[in-house]
């Protein structure tokens, strides 16, 4: 395999392309950014972690019966992955109130719901990534009724599979987000990154926060939160 030019350089990965046209080279960077882009540093170490707990993530998920963008680990940093055109959706699945739920409702942080929620926000950095239901989906052409339909239906999967393997890790997946892309056939598989960056992971039994939280918070210990999730997997997986 061949790495050819880069095609991108988004805030934490680099993106470049191959001999085959149908792979990309994704490669993982220690640059943190928060609230738009707003907030801007460095954790020293994440991309190592990040590339490598997404790729387990994957391969389990794929087991599971979730497709998804995943080919070849190549390197710390660096993974082989199927090039997909991204649905610019963000796909938010919640099962404690945290964040921007919080926020919005006035909920407090912590606070279990009956059954996972679902959210879209339109991929889109101009706009502030805005917050959209399905139907303005529809409407923007960001997807096709089917294509919302599976990928809700493999989002819910997710969750499910990542709640109860971070349980065995003592350690409760709070919320996470989701990106999606399709293949050159069309087929929907699950692309981008599961990592402390886009999930919230709260130690099961003190409740601290093991993710990009302790980042957007200034709440220290960013670097040994990473490596302490990253622990806990892979003593599990
Ligand atoms: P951002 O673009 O939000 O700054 P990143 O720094 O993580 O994010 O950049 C990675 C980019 O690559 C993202 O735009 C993501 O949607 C895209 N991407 C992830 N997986 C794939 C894939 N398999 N094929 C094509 N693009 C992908
Ligand atoms: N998230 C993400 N990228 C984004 C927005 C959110 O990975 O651009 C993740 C975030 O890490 C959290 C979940 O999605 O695990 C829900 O985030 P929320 O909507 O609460 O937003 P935030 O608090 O980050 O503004």
């Amino acid at each position: 395999m061949e790495k050819r030019a880069q095609l991108y350089e988004g805030k934490a990965k680099k993106v470049f392309a191959t001999d085959d046209p149908e792979l990309l080279i994704v490669s993982y960077k220690d640059d943190a950014t928060a609230f738009n882009g707003l907030k801007k540093g460095t954790i020293v170490g994440k991309g190592v972690i990040n590339n490598k707990m997404s790729n387990l993530l994957m391969q389990r998920l794929e087991k599971a019966g979730v497709p998804t963008h995943y080919v070849k680990e190549l390197s710390d940093r660096e993974t082989l992955v199927k090039k997909v055109s991204i649905v610019p959706l963000e796909v938010i699945v919640r099962n404690i109130a945290a964040g921007s739920f919080s926020k919005r409702y006035g909920v407090e942080e912590g606070v279990v719901f009956d059954s996972p929620t679902i959210e879209f926000s339109y991929k889109n950095d101009e706009l502030g990534d805005p917050l959209l239901d399905e139907y303005h989906a529809l409407a923007l052409h960001l997807a096709t009724p089917e294509e919302i339909e599976i990928i809700k239906k493999y989002s819910f999967a997710v969750n499910e599979q990542l709640k109860v393997f971070w349980r065995e890790c003592g350690v409760t997946l709070v919320d996470f987000k989701l990106e999606f892309g399709r293949l050159s056939d069309g087929t929907v598989v699950l692309a981008d990154e599961i990592s402390p960056d886009t999930c919230r992971l709260w130690d099961s039994k003190t409740g601290e926060k093991l993710d990009k939280d302790r980042f957007r918070r200034d709440l220290g210990g960013v670097e040994d939160a990473y490596a302490e999730v990253m622990k806990r997997l892979t003593a599990h997986i």
